[in-house]
């Protein structure tokens, strides 16, 4: 009996269907309303059971909202490796949705690889630049794990009268460009002084960000 659960096993994960797809964008985009009406869809028409995470350091909200109001109720985490916590065994019915994905350490790119052995289906979302216009956290490593072409959403440059794609996330302290030299994580609200807008390419601007990427090119980073 035993040897026959280990190949039933050994198939799933070797053969097993589930899929991560990645759904990148900045503020403002659709991104998170994305991610609940695939959950939203799942849920109803596919009969599946959705879970929702996001990261504890996004104190925003606790829970995955659209700027049109939808919202659907998520677990916050720490840690990637967290969401082993919470999901065990698969029905093989069951979707995972990760919001803002681009906060989490390195234990993510290792859950989100487990879970799909699992059969989960995974969807995650997350910005793939930060302020500096650098890739964001472990997003890269993400996208690179989508088994579908990594769906891109744009809201449009904030600055009046530019119809481009906004593009990249510009970060403002008390109203201007924040230095590239600033932490990379500063949430939104956590300190008035604090707000992010999308721009576009050409109204991105980073003071300092030169300096900043040739202190970590010399640094070996
Ligand atoms: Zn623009």
């Amino acid at each position: 009996m035993s040897f026959f659960v280990s190949k039933i096993v050994a198939f799933n994960e070797t053969f097993n269907p589930a899929t991560i797809e990645v759904v990148v964008g900045t503020m403002y985009s659709g991104k998170s309303k994305e991610l609940i009406e695939r959950g939203y869809r799942a849920e109803k028409f596919g009969h599946t059971s959705v879970h929702y995470f996001k990261p504890e350091i996004d104190t925003r909200d606790r829970d995955i909202k659209s700027r049109d109001g939808q919202i659907a109720k998520a677990t916050s985490i720490n840690h990637g490796k967290d969401l082993m916590k919470y999901l065990d065994r698969c029905n093989g019915q069951e979707l995972v949705i990760i919001d803002e994905a681009q906060f989490f350490d390195k234990s993510i790119i290792y859950a989100v690889q487990i879970l799909k052995a699992r059969g989960y289906n995974v969807v995650i979302g997350g910005l793939d630049k930060d302020f500096r216009g650098e890739p964001f956290g472990y997003m890269p490593h993400l996208m690179a794990l989508s088994d579908t072409p990594i769906k891109t959403k744009y809201s449009v440059c904030s600055v009046d009268g530019c119809v481009e794609n906004g593009s990249h996330p510009l970060r403002l302290r008390n109203g201007e460009a924040d230095s590239a030299l600033s932490p990379t994580v500063l949430i939104e609200g956590s300190s008035d002084e604090i707000e992010y807008r999308p721009v576009c390419k050409k109204h991105h601007e980073v003071p300092d960000f030169v300096d900043y990427i040739t202190k970590k090119m010399n640094n070996g980073e």
